[in-house]
């Protein structure tokens, strides 16, 4: 069959030496090779007490965002759902009441928002379909888990902290895409 690519070798099949057999000359290549790492530079390194630098577009876990006065944007029109190729994202909508203006920003608000991460592909489209600046995805890496189920995140997972009750975790968790992609626009 013809090779798809130009990396095919041919594997050698010819009977090994008594010399290979002994297998002496491999061990003192495979340890010529381990020892000559010794003097390299080391690429990895100690995370989580130490990170690399991400790339400006890097793209992590969503955020759900608030305004100023710690209020919701997300108005549950459903374009980041629609916009989500992966069909990750789900929500049911809510009036918003008398009295809980200080909670959502618009009248109609996501009773229920879910995003399925299993599913995600970090493309970030639910970002740039969204009208409310409601929806971003940050610079942070989404936690590991035994579990399926854990990785549907809810509202409550996902939502930003209120910038009033702590403006230094909401300024963390916003980081800097948020302010990047408000320039762009
Ligand atoms: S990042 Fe892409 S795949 Fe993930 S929820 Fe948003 S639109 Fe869907
Ligand atoms: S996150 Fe944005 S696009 Fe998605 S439902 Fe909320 S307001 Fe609409």
């Amino acid at each position: 069959m013809q090779s798809l690519t130009n990396r095919f070798q041919p594997v050698d099949r010819s009977p090994m030496t008594i010399w290979e057999k002994m297998y002496i000359p491999a061990i003192a290549k495979g340890m010529g090779i381990t020892f000559s790492h010794i003097f390299k530079k080391n690429p990895t390194i100690q995370f989580p007490e130490k990170t690399r630098p991400f790339s400006p577009v890097f793209r992590g876990l969503h955020i759900l965002n608030r305004d100023e006065e710690g209020r919701e944007n997300c108005t549950a029109c459903g374009l980041c759902a629609v916009a989500c190729p992966a069909e990750a994202i789900t929500m049911e909508a809510a009036e918003r009441l008398p009295g809980e203006e200080h909670l959502y920003r618009e009248e109609k608000y996501a009773a229920k928002y879910e995003i399925n991460m299993l599913r995600c592909i970090f493309c970030g489209f639910c970002e740039d379909a969204c009208p409310k600046d409601a929806i971003y995805l940050s610079e942070s890496f989404m936690p590991s888990d035994y579990l399926r189920s854990q990785f549907i995140y809810k509202k409550e997972d996902l939502l930003i902290p209120d910038p009033k009750e702590d403006p230094e975790a909401y300024k963390k968790a916003l980081g800097n895409r948020a302010s990047q992609k408000k320039q762009k626009d």
